[in-house]
């Protein structure tokens, strides 16, 4: 970029060409190179940016689309991002639908800061459920079980050994916004089984081999850290070992597995229903 299109905070600026260095910079956060250089990534739509905004993500940029600059909601939205040093950007639908690759973009995309939690600061105190991910592979996976993790009130999420990017837009979009309510920290298989060691509670791995129905278990009083396999090849042999428990969700049918994410979900909110006390839906809803 030259000085020219350098990203100023706080200014306004109409931008209609895709060959634009502001938005070329942008597209490129497609690239999880780019994305772990300059520790930026994308998120769509005016809901996802309200909620990192909300959550006090770093914001650099806010695109939004000429045609919808009358939307009040956007406008205000604008403003929070100008007010926090963020260049605003009115762009045309060609400029936004080559950022997000999409025909139909969404009225905004933002730039933000990526957020990881270092492992030191995982707690065990305060907390019931942590939700650990062997070598996710799939964005849309990943994004549905942070979603899943945050409406079950997990405390966190924790990638373990090379796994997809949260921060690329498919896992963004996945997340529905849960990415800037879900603490997310990543570790190698070896970082994980030594950070287990100190883990006081028990960790519940899932195995389609495993030996134990997941509805048997006693999983109060907690904390619990679920521990989920990989798509392809499930859970290693050194990661089972570390495991307290191995559970199997019976299946009927033909199936021979259930998606990561699905899986996920039902051994979230049985640990969740066994060990701590639900929300109760209002008497009369
Ligand atoms: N071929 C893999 C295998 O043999 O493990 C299939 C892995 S499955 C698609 C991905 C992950 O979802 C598993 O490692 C496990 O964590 C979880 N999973 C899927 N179905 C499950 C079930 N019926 N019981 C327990 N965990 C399950």
């Amino acid at each position: 970029m030259n000085s020219e299109d350098e990203i100023r905070p706080g200014q306004v600026r109409e931008i209609t060409a895709v060959s634009n260095p502001v938005i070329k910079h942008m597209r490129a956060l497609s690239m999880k190179k780019v994305r772990d250089e300059t520790g930026h990534f994308l998120a769509e739509g005016l809901k996802l940016i309200t909620d990192a905004l909300d959550g006090d993500w770093p914001v650099h940029i806010l695109a939004f689309s000429k045609n919808a600059a009358g939307n009040a909601h956007l406008q205000s939205v604008a403003a929070r991002a100008r007010a926090r040093g963020a260049m605003i950007i009115e762009a045309s639908e060609k400029v936004l639908s080559a950022v997000t690759r999409r025909d139909n973009p969404q009225m905004a995309v933002g730039v933000f800061s990526q957020k990881w939690l270092k492992r030191e600061a995982i707690k065990a105190q305060d907390i019931q459920l942590w939700i650990a991910l062997d070598r996710v592979r799939d964005p849309g996976n990943l994004g549905t079980i942070i979603r899943t993790a945050d409406a079950v009130g997990a405390s966190g999420v924790i990638l373990v050994g090379e796994s997809t990017d949260p921060f690329s837009l498919e896992a963004v979009r996945a997340t529905m916004g849960s990415l800037f309510h879900m603490p997310l920290t990543r570790m190698s298989a070896e970082e994980f089984l030594d950070w287990r060691r100190g883990w006081p509670g028990m960790v519940v791995g899932t195995h389609l081999e495993g030996a134990v129905d997941y509805r048997s278990v006693d999983y109060a009083p907690g904390p619990v850290l679920l521990l989920m396999g990989n798509e392809q090849q499930g859970l290693p042999d050194s990661l089972a070992a570390a495991c307290d428990h191995l559970c199997l969700i019976p299946m009927a049918g033909q199936a021979d597995s259930l998606n990561l994410a699905v899986s996920t979900g039902i051994m979230a909110f049985e640990i969740r229903r066994a060990a701590l006390a639900m929300p109760q839906p209002e008497a009369g809803a």
